[in-house]
């Protein structure tokens, strides 16, 4: 007697693995929540020419994810990765509200001085280590994987991204060191 043919199931859209009945979109609770996570971060983004503006919460002209995160942080580590624990995000649009990753740079508390933010932002474009992977094509990315039909690795290569990098963006690996460490620091100016 020959097998029943099962319908095609469709892995999780977040990790890829089996999910416990077809239909489901996600093998879990834990991937469920970290990609709705993801999207309630994208969906208060305002994409313009140049920043990308925060929509959502705000307290003193920063922009927040939630009550206690920094959306720059979160979109930091979400795009490019973990902030080292002594570094602090900073803008080089000086626009606290922006969220964009390009738009992003590491400093110090030395940093801080508005001086030589400007001289960051003028040394920005060549320097910039993440001018390799521009956030346009992270969202575009993101977006197409986000359809659910097709697989981060696929996505991955048609963007020119590694996958282990597009994987840690898909998957927000960092988002596990927002908690711990905001809330602990106090940002100056323009950097949080
Ligand atoms: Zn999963
Ligand atoms: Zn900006």
């Amino acid at each position: 007697m020959e097998k029943p043919v099962h319908p095609i199931r469709i892995g999780c859209l977040r990790c890829g693995k089996v999910v416990p009945r077809s239909g489901f979109k996600y093998c879990g609770r834990a991937c469920y929540l970290q990609a709705s996570v993801l999207d309630g971060f994208l969906r208060q983004i305002l994409i313009g020419d140049g920043c990308w503006i925060w929509t959502g919460n705000s307290a003193e002209g920063r922009a927040r994810f939630g009550r206690k995160l920094s959306a720059s942080r979160f979109s930091y580590q979400l795009f490019l990765g973990t902030i080292p624990k002594s570094k602090k995000v900073c803008h080089s649009c000086d626009d606290g509200m922006c969220v964009r990753p390009g738009h992003f740079f590491l400093g110090t508390s030395k940093d801080n001085s508005a001086d030589m933010v400007a001289k960051k932002r003028q040394a920005f474009g060549a320097r910039h280590g993440n001018a390799k992977l521009s956030d346009d094509i992270i969202l575009q990315a993101l977006a197409l994987y986000k359809t659910g039909n097709i697989s981060q690795r696929a996505v991955a290569k048609q963007f020119g991204i590694h996958r282990v990098v597009f994987n840690k963006i898909v998957n927000g690996h960092s988002w596990r060191h927002l908690n711990v460490e905001l809330g602990r620091r106090k940002w100056r100016h323009v950097c949080r």
